[in-house]
């Protein structure tokens, strides 16, 4: 495997106080390092416009870039640097997928700042240009037809099914708490016209972790995974749906977190020649996030390592009524 990371990352800084800060990615380096599993670890060049054209329009690009200090949102701030980090962060996704393409083996990304909250003309929720879909273009530009992008974060990724909503080549499932911000992702939307099918949302409530998780992975993710049959898996990785985040309350325990994701790896390396890529976007009790990661890392590598915090909290399937409605919803073109 290999990790794709830039040094200028944490050059961006909302404000002193923002959650999205530097020390997430500072938290997650340091503990990989710990466990000896920061090795591999590759660089992007500069960003590139014509790639975040693939997704984004040319209008909203060109404002990222030349508005110097300005508020998309009350919590997504542009500073003169912004459009140059945020573009390379981009630039990191396509490396990675491109490296998971070519030695047919996982990558983890680690991109700052985050994507899945940007759509083609707009940016919210921290994120700026939407990475794993500006990825899943590029993929397609190179020879890849179906690609499936399963979403972890705690929060809806309005960007990333708004982008796909109409497009059946694209596969998105995310789990996320309902309630909470951007307050998309309702268990109806299963996308529009040809792209009916291939947009799956559970939208759990507050509490929910891991048993709901399981039953998710396991009755809906995985199956219509298999069934889509992608040449390549892209993860949003959030780990903001960690009992220890003060962001959200869903209640998945670090090893939780890590039984979805080595599900996946295993899904890819069956199916998909090994072609997985983890791309990260939120994630705010820092030693919560750098765990879960380098336990995602580790099992790239087969490698175990002690997790800290795994109590269960969701223990009787607080989510099961939001996954059998998805389930229903979802039947109608998956053998479920
Ligand atoms: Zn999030």
């Amino acid at each position: 495997m290999a990790i794709f990371f830039n040094e200028e990352f944490y050059g961006h800084i909302q404000d002193p106080f923002h959650p999205e800060s530097p020390e997430r990615l500072r938290g997650i380096v340091q503990k990989l390092k710990a466990h000896d599993l920061w090795k591999d670890v590759h660089s992007s060049k500069t960003g590139r416009k014509e790639h975040l054209k693939l997704v984004h329009e040319e209008n909203y690009i060109n404002f990222i870039e030349t508005c110097g200090e300005c508020s998309l949102t009350m919590d997504t701030r542009v500073h003169h640097e912004t459009y140059g980090i945020a573009a390379l962060s981009a630039e990191c996704a396509i490396d990675a997928v491109m490296f998971s393409k070519e030695h047919g083996k996982p990558a983890f990304a680690l991109t700052r700042p985050p994507g899945h909250h940007s759509g083609p003309n707009y940016g919210m929720g921290f994120c700026y240009f939407n990475n794993i879909a500006i990825a899943a273009k590029y993929l397609q530009g190179h020879g890849d037809r179906r690609i499936a992008v399963v979403d972890m974060d705690v929060h809806h990724g309005n960007g990333t099914e708004q982008i796909f909503a109409a497009d059946p080549t694209v596969l998105y499932i995310s789990t996320h708490q309902t309630g909470i911000f951007p307050g998309t992702g309702s268990l109806d939307f299963i996308g529009k016209g040809d792209g009916q099918g291939f947009n799956l949302n559970m939208p759990l409530a507050s509490g929910c972790g891991d048993s709901t998780f399981d039953l998710a992975y396991r009755s809906l993710t995985l199956p219509v995974l298999e069934q889509f049959d992608p040449d390549a898996l892209l993860v949003s990785i959030g780990v903001d749906n960690h009992y220890r985040d003060p962001l959200a309350s869903l209640s998945l325990s670090s090893d939780g977190h890590l039984r979805q994701a080595k599900e996946l790896l295993a899904f890819a390396n069956a199916k998909c020649d090994g072609r997985t890529t983890f791309m990260l976007e939120g994630g705010y009790d820092i030693p919560a996030l750098s765990e879960v990661v380098a336990g995602v890392v580790g099992a790239m590598e087969s490698v175990e390592i002690p997790l800290e915090f795994t109590d269960i909290v969701d223990n009787s399937c607080l989510g099961r009524g939001t996954v059998e409605r998805c389930m229903r919803n979802a039947s109608e073109y998956w053998d479920l």
